[in-house]
């Protein structure tokens, strides 16, 4: 619902990419969609991840992605730049807390 993928793990998580020369089988997908796992969509029920959003970016109709670029890049960005001097872009509320976070909720 929050557009986050939910993973085995869940989605509170960071993906790496490895470029090797090597033959390797797939590995089986056990998921049609990207949305299967979230109780949302597959029950009709949860919607915790609407209730994390602090803009309301996450509603029935899914992710307002312009409204979560907007309170990242305009809000949460200029906050640690001032105070800790960093680069980051954070903010991820909707990932966490939530009955997804570390694994499916299937
Ligand atoms: S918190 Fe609930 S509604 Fe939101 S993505 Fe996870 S399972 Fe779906
Ligand atoms: S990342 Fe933050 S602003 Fe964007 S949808 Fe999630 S909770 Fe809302």
């Amino acid at each position: 619902m929050s557009d986050g993928l939910i993973t085995k793990v869940g989605k509170a998580v960071r993906f790496g990419s490895v470029v090797a020369k090597m033959d390797l089988e797939a590995t089986s997908r056990p998921y049609t969609g990207h949305q299967d796992w979230c109780l949302w969509y597959a029950k009709g029920s949860c919607g915790v991840c609407m209730k994390r959003c602090p803009v309301d970016a996450i509603t029935e109709a899914g992710h307002d992605k312009p409204k979560c670029f907007d309170y990242i890049r305009n809000v949460t960005t200029p906050y640690v730049r001032d105070h800790y001097g960093t680069g980051a872009t954070p903010c991820g509320l909707c990932q966490v807390k939530i009955p997804c976070e570390s694994r499916s909720p299937l």
